[in-house]
């Protein structure tokens, strides 16, 4: 596919119809671009700010080839969007990222092995194909171990935890029986992330690390830059960078990762796509990490990544949203808002940022 600069005018394909593909879009348009969404749910808070919408099936042939003639680019919101499906549209338009970070981040075992290839250093894992695999990862890392899914997993679902061999088998039968992994338990005391982008020409950026705080394992504040990460915060962004480069991927990478007591960083998982962590860019980075994706998507150079002025970002998860009001009423708080109708529990609604 050509490596050309696509002028403002042109149109954005994004693969996904949540907040990511939102802000993208936003972005998108932004730059004088259009954005053509491409999801199968009906109610997609991308659609509403798109030029157009292709409300079908990931697996929908003949609706992926008539997006594919309206686009110059495509790029995916959400990592699971079949592999499949970006492998048709990569023969017919440039797609940014690539079907192989899209397979290599949709499943588990695939992501920790690549990421401890170009350097990283996870928890201990092995495959897991049964209850008796659980009770091997059990003996070989000690109690307790984290047993995943494979593929599917987000906020913890597709998660078990547990201490002792009888309860390997209620976790596999609680995980749908499904290939999974399970690794180590890692006694953390930060988690961080990083995210980096990387253009048509192989240049590649990086956002400093953030530091991120999740409650019932879903994403509650992000504080960026992450305070006093010393020589991590470097390393950190260079094993981001090997990532990036190694997957010949074009678009932005998230990496997230724990630090241990020892301060030692254990990568535990990737996205090839905007990530939560990057929304405090919006406000307090010189290019946000949508705009960022778009200018990789269409081929223009990359933006500055630098950090305006140090900030929080809080996500607005279910009924909280009800409280936007007195949140648009603080003149210290950036709202965004991703215009869902349903509040329901955890649901991310919005995030607001705020410098400190
Ligand atoms: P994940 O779905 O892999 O992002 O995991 C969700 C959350 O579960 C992480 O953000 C951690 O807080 C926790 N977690 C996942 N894996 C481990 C692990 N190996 N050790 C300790 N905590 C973990």
């Amino acid at each position: 596919m050509s490596q050309e600069m696509i002028p403002p005018g042109g149109v954005i394909g994004i693969l996904g119809g949540g907040q990511l593909g939102r802000m993208t879009a936003l972005a998108a348009a932004n730059l004088g671009y259009r954005a053509h969404i491409f999801a199968p749910e009906r109610d997609s808070p991308a659609a509403d700010v798109a030029w157009q919408f292709t409300c079908a099936d990931y697996s929908d042939v003949s609706a992926l080839k008539s997006f594919a003639g309206t686009v110059d680019s495509v790029t995916v919101e959400f990592e699971n969007v079949p592999e499949g499906a970006l492998t048709l549209l990569a023969e017919l338009k440039p797609a940014r990222p690539n079907s192989l970070s899209l397979a290599t981040a949709q499943d588990r075992l695939n992501e920790k092995n690549y990421l401890e290839s170009v350097g990283f250093k996870a928890a201990p894992f092995l495959p897991v194909n049964g209850p008796e695999d659980i009770v091997s990862a059990l003996e070989n890392f000690g109690s307790p171990v984290v047993v995943k899914t494979r593929r599917f997993g987000y906020d913890g679902k597709g998660q078990v935890k547990l201490f002792e061999p009888k309860e390997a088998k209620d976790a596999w039968v609680e995980l749908g029986c499904s290939p999974s992994i399970a690794e180590g338990f890692i006694d953390f005391v930060r988690e961080i992330s990083v995210i980096t982008a990387r253009d048509i020409g192989g240049n590649i950026v990086s956002y400093p690390a953030v530091e991120n705080r999740h409650e019932n394992h879903i994403l509650r504040q992000t504080i960026a830059p992450a305070p006093d990460l010393g020589k991590l915060a470097a390393e950190a962004e260079h094993l981001a960078a090997n990532a990036i480069a190694g997957l010949d991927m074009v678009g932005l990478l998230a990496i997230e990762m724990f630090v241990t007591r020892e301060n030692n960083l254990i990568v535990n998982e990737m996205a090839p796509r905007p990530h939560n962590s990057g929304h405090w860019t919006m406000d307090f980075a010189a290019t946000s990490q949508f705009e960022q994706l778009v200018r990789c998507a269409m081929g223009l150079p990359l933006g500055s990544t630098e950090v305006l002025c140090p900030a929080e970002m809080q996500n607005i998860l279910g009924d909280e949203v009800y409280d936007w009001p007195q949140l648009l009423a603080d003149p210290k708080i950036h709202l965004h808002l991703y215009g869902k109708n349903e509040a329901r529990k955890g649901r991310k609604m919005g995030h607001w940022n705020r410098a400190i």
